[in-house]
Formats: C-alpha cells, sequence, structure tokens
C-alpha cells in the first residue's frame, strides 16, 4: 500500500504549481504608499498652475486662499458642494472611506471631469498626516484615482510640515506666517457671525456682511510683497472696519439657548458636510458656539512639545523652534484680536492646555491623540462658560465620534447632566428638524434648571496647567 499523496484537482487540492498560477492570473491588490513611494511629491511645480482648496470652511478656506495668493500663486475655493460631488466621491470609493474624504474627493473630480480643467494648469491642496486616522490616506487616495483616471498630469500640494512644506520652496516661512493670521481672521469673523445671525431682524443680513468682510479681508491677505508688520496694521484696521459692519446690523434682544458645538474638523466646518446643522439650530431658537480652526493649529504646537518631552529633546534646537513658533503665534493672535476683546468678553476662546486639562480625567493627552480629546476637553470647556447643551459633529464611522459619545454620558453626569449629543452624518437624508427640535427642548430644559445665571463659569488659571507651561509663553484671549 503507497503513502504518497494523492492530489486531485479542484477545491483547494491541485499542484502547488496550479496554485501559483491561479494567485498569478488574479487582479493585484496595489501597493501601500511607503515613506519612500510616498504620492507627495517634494518637487510640485506650481507654476502656472491653479491650486484649489477645499471648503473647510468656506470663508477659512477663502482667507487661506489668500494667503496663497500673497506669494504668487493663483489659488481659489472649489464651488459649492451638490449631489454630483457626493456621487462622483462615492463612484471612486469603496464605502470604506471616511465622509469627508468622499466630499473633497468628488469635488476636485467635479473640476476635472465637468468643468473640464487643464490637468497641466491644475493643482489640488490636500494636507497629510500620519497616526491612526484615515486622513493620512486621503492623498494616497487622490493621487491613484487620479491617475487611474488619466489625470497623471494634476499636481497635488500635501501642506504638511513633514515634507518642509513642498513645493513652496522659500517663500514656506512667509507664507505660513500669513497663513496663521488668515486662520485668526476667519475664527473672528466666524465668530462675529455666529453671534450676530441668531438675533438679526432683516433674514440674510449677516450672511450679507460676512461675505462683504471675506472680501475685504481677503484682499489684504492676499497683498504681494508686504512686510509681516505692515500687513498686521493693514489687517486689524480691516478687521475694525468688520467689527463696526457687523455693529450695524440690526437685531432684536433675545433668550436663546447657546450651544457649544465640536466635533471632527471636516464635518463640523464644512457646511454641506453637517447639512447646514447650526443654521438648524439657529432656526429653532438657538445660539451656536463653534470651536474654530486655530484651536486645531493649537493642538499641533501642543503635541510637538509632548513629542519633544517623551524624546527628552526639551531645550534643543527642535524645542526651541517650536517654541518660538508658539511665541510668534502668540504675539500675533493678541495682535488681532486686541480689538475684540469686549466683543468676545462673553465668548472667549481656550487655551489648548485648558482643553486638554478638563479633557485628561476622561482622555489624557499622553494616551489619546486627535479630536476625540479636543472635542471631550471643549464640550467640558463650554460648560464651564455657560452653554446649556452641546453638539459634536461627527462623520459616520469616524473613530472620534464612536470614541466620545462613549464619554459623553460620564462627561455628562460629571457636569450638572448637561445634554450633549453626537449628530452623525454621511450624505444621507435625515429628519434633522425633528432631531435638533428635541436637542433643543433638552438645552432649554437645562437653561432653565441652572442654578444662577452663568452657574460654574470658571476661569482657565482655575485649571492646573502644570504639565506645561512652556506651551503657553504668552497671550492667550482667556489669560
Ligand atoms: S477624523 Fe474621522 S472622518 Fe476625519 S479624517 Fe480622520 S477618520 Fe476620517
Amino acid at each position: 500500500m503507497t503513502t504518497e499523496t494523492i492530489l486531485k484537482s479542484g477545491n483547494g487540492k491541485g499542484s502547488k504549481q496550479a496554485a501559483e498560477q491561479a494567485l498569478a492570473a488574479l487582479p493585484q491588490p496595489i501597493a501601500a504608499y511607503t515613506p519612500d513611494t510616498s504620492p507627495v511629491r517634494a518637487d510640485v511645480n506650481l507654476k502656472d498652475r491653479t491650486l484649489w482648496l477645499c471648503r473647510m470652511p468656506y470663508g477659512g478656506s477663502r482667507m487661506l486662499a489668500a494667503a496663497f495668493c500673497s506669494i504668487g500663486l493663483d489659488t481659489r475655493v472649489t464651488p459649492d458642494e451638490d449631489a454630483r460631488t457626493l456621487e462622483l466621491g462615492a463612484k471612486y470609493t469603496s464605502g470604506d472611506e471616511c465622509y469627508p474624504q468622499r466630499i473633497v474627493l468628488g469635488d476636485y473630480l467635479k473640476l476635472l471631469e465637468d468643468q473640464k480643467l487643464e490637468p497641466r494648469k491644475t493643482a489640488f491642496l490636500l494636507p497629510t498626516a500620519n497616526g491612526p486616522c484615515r486622513f493620512g490616506q486621503y492623498v494616497g487616495l487622490l493621487r491613484r484615482v487620479l491617475d487611474e483616471l488619466g489625470y497623471q498630469d494634476v499636481e497635488i500640494l500635501s501642506f504638511t510640515s513633514a515634507d518642509g512644506y513642498a513645493g513652496i520652496g522659500e517663500q514656506a516661512g512667509e507664507l505660513i506666517r500669513t497663513a496663521w493670521r488668515a486662520v485668526l481672521v476667519q475664527d473672528i469673523l466666524l465668530k462675529l457671525l455666529l453671534m450676530t445671525r441668531p438675533y438679526e431682524i432683516e433674514p440674510g443680513s449677516t450672511d450679507r456682511v460676512y461675505l462683504e468682510c471675506l472680501d475685504l479681508m481677503g484682499e489684504i491677505v492676499a497683498r504681494q510683497k508686504v512686510p509681516h508688520k505692515e500687513r498686521m496694521v493693514a489687517l486689524k484696521a480691516g478687521l475694525r472696519r468688520c467689527k463696526d459692519k457687523f455693529a450695524a446690523i440690526p437685531v432684536k434682544k433675545e433668550d436663546r439657548p447657546l450651544i457649544g458645538v465640536v466635533g471632527e474638523i471636516f464635518c463640523r466646518l464644512n457646511t454641506f458636510a453637517n447639512n447646514d446643522l447650526i443654521r438648524h439650530i439657529e432656526a429653532q431658537g438657538g445660539e451656536c458656539w463653534l470651536a474654530g480652526v486655530g484651536e486645531w493649529v493649537w493642538y499641533t504646537n501642543a503635541e510637538a512639545f509632548r513629542r519633544h518631552r517623551e524624546e527628552k529633546r526639551r531645550f534643543r534646537k527642535e524645542w526651541l523652534k517650536t517654541f518660538l513658533t508658539a511665541r510668534i503665534m502668540h504675539k500675533d493672535e493678541k495682535a488681532l484680536f486686541e480689538d475684540f476683546r469686549e466683543v468676545f468678553a462673553s465668548r472667549p476662546e481656550p487655551h489648548i492646555q485648558e482643553l486638554l486639562e478638563y479633557a485628561r480625567p476622561y482622555l489624557p493627552q499622553e494616551g489619546a491623540m486627535g479630536e476625540m480629546v479636543l472635542s471631550t476637553g471643549g464640550a467640558i470647556y463650554l460648560y464651564h462658560q455657560g452653554a446649556d447643551g452641546i453638539v459634536d459633529i461627527s462623520p459616520f464611522t469616524c473613530m472620534n465620534g464612536i470614541v466620545t459619545e462613549a464619554i459623553y454620558p460620564r462627561v455628562s453626569k460629571d457636569h450638572d447632566s448637561i445634554p450633549i449629543r453626537v449628530f452623525y452624518f454621511d450624505g444621507t437624508n435625515r429628519d434633522l428638524e425633528r432631531d435638533v427640535g428635541i436637542f433643543l427642548e433638552l438645552a432649554r430644559t437645562y437653561k432653565r434648571r441652572k442654578k444662577t445665571a452663568g452657574r460654574g463659569k470658571r476661569s482657565a488659571r482655575n485649571v492646573s496647567r502644570a504639565a506645561e507651561p512652556e506651551a503657553h509663553p504668552g497671550y492667550s484671549p482667556t489669560t
């Protein structure tokens, strides 16, 4: 009797050679990008191209585009998102990608497919990052889809410090400072918009003034060959004019519940992504306090300090660079917010250390990263500033929303049972009217039962900041 194994064909029992042949005939998966095959090229040539930016938010992208214009780059913001954005975004994704990625992809493809932009004259801005968040995959996916569709000539500019701001070259330093100021200008204008619009007597008047102010400030930010000092003088003068324009809008006196808005940065700032949730809240009687873009920039700075600390690089060259960057950022922030002390007295922006300390009992900075930390800290900060409810805007399936949703019941319990709710978005229709209505009822009830007006309002000074004293070397609106 033979002991030799008899190989039969079929059902996985064929020869090894046959199996190898079968495998070779299958479509090969595309290898993931590695640091050596990064889709972010270091020699992006933006000359004679138009650089396009997605909306995050619209006003912020307008200001950032203006900052790029200030170094001579023709830069524009993508047109309004619509159903075609989602159609194209869905067509070239598998369903595993996050919602913001679909919008960004759809918006950029719309320009090429529908507006027939010349690929050799087109570039897209898409920042990138490392870490567990899917954001780091955006650039790779966009590059792959563009290549597959025959748009190899379209350039992608990825705004990351990791590659020394490739493609911007010598003007990187100048651009970064102007871009930071543009971020601050956007945060100020958005704050004015949200503080005024719910109370306007003539519908649309605040939006009109906001757009006028974007034009005004965009022109100042976009001026070329202007020294930083001179630009700051012009920016301050421009912002004072904006303040006057907003102050001149006729408003009515109303006692509205104040709703703090935190969450994933793209979805909370892109009004298309979140089905204009803030307008829904305003229409049903609320006022919103939305976390701005500057918060994220400060967070990346705080993270850099944390890494220096963990890698024992304190007081070395890299640490000094981060420290000086923070000093300059604070200086510009102080200068631009200076004329708004009174206007924003009841809406002070938090210091990043304050947010991290508020989040610490639930998500310590050393153990958790990203927007989940900021949203948790932000929710508690807003509670202490007298908010009547907290809304967290999150793309469906985003880990940030999933984590914070698990934490919020405890956060709420620890803070007078303030209503907190995550609103998920994925581009499908939903009954937002009903959900917002229910949430505002909870917020109104909470507002009524607050023990005293301004209860729990706590100064940043009450929060321990021992963790990173060098991270806040100067001014912040709260200190
Ligand atoms: S935070 Fe969430 S939605 Fe945003 S890029 Fe990361 S995984 Fe996607």
